[in-house]
């Protein structure tokens, strides 16, 4: 969990320097959010697996975290369409029409 709040904020941090510089672009900003989502989903899953069935409960707050997870996971681009974003950059192919 901690490898990947690390990596996420590092992207990001990365991602601000660009902006700051910039030169981002949409394509950058598609790569972070499907990988930082991605990895917030994978933390909030294992944080909920650590407190066992009371990480289900609203008691113990981990289960807000994986709704909000949940949610930004599909809001403003999915996972999918920002792979396909990142993918159509790093390749010249488009996988979508
Ligand atoms: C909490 C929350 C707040 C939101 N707030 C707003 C808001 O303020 N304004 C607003 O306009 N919208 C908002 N949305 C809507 C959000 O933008 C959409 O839910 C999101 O874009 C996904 O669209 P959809 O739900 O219609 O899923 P769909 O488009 O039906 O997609 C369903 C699944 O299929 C995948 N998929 C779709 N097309 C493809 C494809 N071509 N290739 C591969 N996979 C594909 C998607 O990635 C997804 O996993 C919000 C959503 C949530 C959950």
């Amino acid at each position: 969990m901690l490898g990947n709040t690390t990596a996420s904020a590092t992207l990001c941090v990365q991602l601000a320097r660009l902006q700051e510089a910039g030169t981002a672009s949409d394509e950058h900003s598609a790569l972070a959010k499907a990988f930082c989502t991605t990895r917030m989903r994978e933390s909030v899953g294992w944080a909920r697996e650590l407190l066992g069935g009371n990480g289900i409960l609203l008691e113990h707050n981990v289960g807000r975290f994986v709704a909000d997870a949940e949610a930004i996971y599909s809001y403003e681009g999915t996972r999918e369409m920002n792979t396909l974003i990142v993918g159509k950059a790093i390749t010249g192919l488009s996988a979508f029409v």
